[in-house]
């Protein structure tokens, strides 16, 4: 089951919900990210919407998620997809979170991320 706890930490929480569903990408569109762009667990979100958009589900295909656009998560997900089965397969190597981390320049909190869904 995916822990949801840090959504308690979300800042979208405290604006108006109307700025992440824009009918355009435009002003809207920059101001959620912008708020994104200083939301403590920005992380959490973005990985939440690939997972969601990885399970099939509709829930993340619309809107700003972890400071990226529908579009934006569509053009980086074979990009993540394939960080995600790097990591996976430098785990079954026996690198360690930090080393994995050092070898894909990514951040130690991505590699807890992804393993924590394999
Ligand atoms: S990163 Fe996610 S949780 Fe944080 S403000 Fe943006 S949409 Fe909300």
């Amino acid at each position: 089951m995916t822990n949801l706890a840090w959504m308690d930490s979300a800042l979208c929480a405290q604006t108006d919900p109307d700025l992440w569903f824009p009918e355009g990408a435009g002003s809207r569109d920059r101001t959620a990210k912008k708020v994104c762009g200083t939301c403590p667990v920005s992380a959490e979100c973005g990985g939440y919407a690939d997972l969601l958009e990885n399970d099939g589900s509709d829930g993340s295909r619309h809107g700003t998620w972890g400071g990226r656009s529908a579009r934006q998560r569509t053009k980086a997900r074979p990009r993540a997809a394939a960080r995600d089965a790097a990591i996976v397969r430098l785990t079954d190597r026996g690198m360690t979170p930090t080393e994995i981390a050092e070898q894909l320049d990514i951040s130690d909190r991505t590699v807890a991320r992804v393993k924590s869904r394999s």
